[in-house]
């Protein structure tokens, strides 16, 4: 079985693992969002392909659930006493590595998918991974930013990391653009995954800064709707809140409601009333997930399911991955 699955970090690493668990023999493809990559002191770094390459390849860090395990961060506090930041930015020293070797790759004229490749040689992740785009996309937000690191006060665009990490997205976002994006083209092999693919999974990843980061690359939307897969989508929001980071604050920016039928109905079906993909449809969805304590949510066009849809270990991952599964098998 072939299935492809789009993913941010954490919520789409930890339902890759339970995928991988659950279904051994698969053939799986993930495409990871790269509009949180971020160039620091000359290094690239892309936090979620990592994220997904070190939970995969069982090097992430169990309690952080980024970056690796036994980490330390001499380098970042070395910079720090040379007065080089930015100190909000936990680049520690095992990681380094990473970036190290990823960019002298990009520096050598590898793409990104190559140099992940790469990366994987290492990690063994046991899953195809693809970067959304070799070209540079980057997610920047908009929003009214206090004085600042000698810049005065004032609207401004704010690279997302600097808006997740350094604000904890307690700036209210006017906008979120992938910069960029419109120019930029899917990987090699991302679009041939999704049309080949027998179920195209939605994992419970960010819906603006990650899967609708991929979703604005251009063709991988409606790749997606002329899949001959079904797909179905799992909720990162459960009992009107995020289970992990700060989605209600993208959420927000959306104009999108924080519950489990709001982003349901913001992914939207696939197909119309009448069973075809008909004018009237033009989501993504056509089964969503949604947790038990959100039972009676309803997606116009889209079979909605309530599962228990909380992940704290890779028993309840696999069994969250073989409930979306289960629900594509009876779809096709
Ligand atoms: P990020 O790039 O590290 O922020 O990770 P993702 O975008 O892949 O996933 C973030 C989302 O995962 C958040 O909105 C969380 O609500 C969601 N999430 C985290 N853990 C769980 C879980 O156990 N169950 C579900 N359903 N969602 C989760
Ligand atoms: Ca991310």
């Amino acid at each position: 079985m072939r299935i492809v699955a789009l993913a941010g970090g954490i919520g789409g690493a930890r339902f890759l693992r339970g995928l991988r668990q659950v279904e051994p023999g698969a053939e799986v493809t993930a495409v990871v969002n790269t509009g949180d990559d971020i160039t620091l002191h000359g290094l690239r770094v892309c936090p979620d392909l990592d994220t997904v390459m070190y939970t995969l390849g069982g090097g992430i860090s169990a309690e952080r659930g980024w970056g690796r395990e036994d980490e330390t961060f001499v380098v970042k506090e070395e910079l720090a006493a040379y007065g080089v930041g930015p100190a909000w930015f936990g680049l520690g020293d095992r990681d380094l590595a990473t970036h190290l070797v990823r960019t002298q790759m990009l520096d050598a004229g590898y793409p990104l998918s190559q140099v992940t490749t790469a990366l994987c040689d290492r990690w063994q992740p046991g899953v195809r991974l693809l970067p959304m785009t070799d070209d540079r996309v980057e997610t920047h937000v908009v929003a009214d930013v206090p004085a600042r690191d000698g810049r005065p006060a004032g609207r401004q665009a704010l690279h997302f990391q600097e808006w997740w990490i350094r604000y904890g997205a307690k700036l209210p976002a006017e906008r979120i653009v992938g910069v960029e994006a419109e120019k930029s083209t899917p990987a090699p092999g991302v679009l041939e995954a999704i049309a080949e693919a027998d179920v195209v999974l939605l994992p419970p990843s960010n819906p603006v800064v990650s899967i609708g980061t991929i979703l604005a690359i251009p063709g991988i939307r409606e790749a997606l709707r002329s899949a001959r897969a079904p797909v179905v989508g799992v909720s990162p929001i459960i009992g009107g809140a995020p289970v992990r980071g700060m989605a209600d604050a993208c959420l927000a920016a959306v104009g999108v409601e924080v519950s489990a039928e709001a982003v349901g109905r913001h992914y939207g079906a696939r197909r119309g009333p009448d069973g075809t993909g008909s004018e009237a449809a033009d989501g993504l969805l056509d089964a969503w997930l949604v947790d038990c304590r959100d039972e009676g949510a309803t997606v116009p066009g889209v079979e909605v399911v309530s599962r228990d849809l909380l992940m704290p270990d890779l028993p309840s991952a696999a069994a969250l991955a073989g409930a979306a599964l289960e629900v594509a098998r009876a779809l096709r």
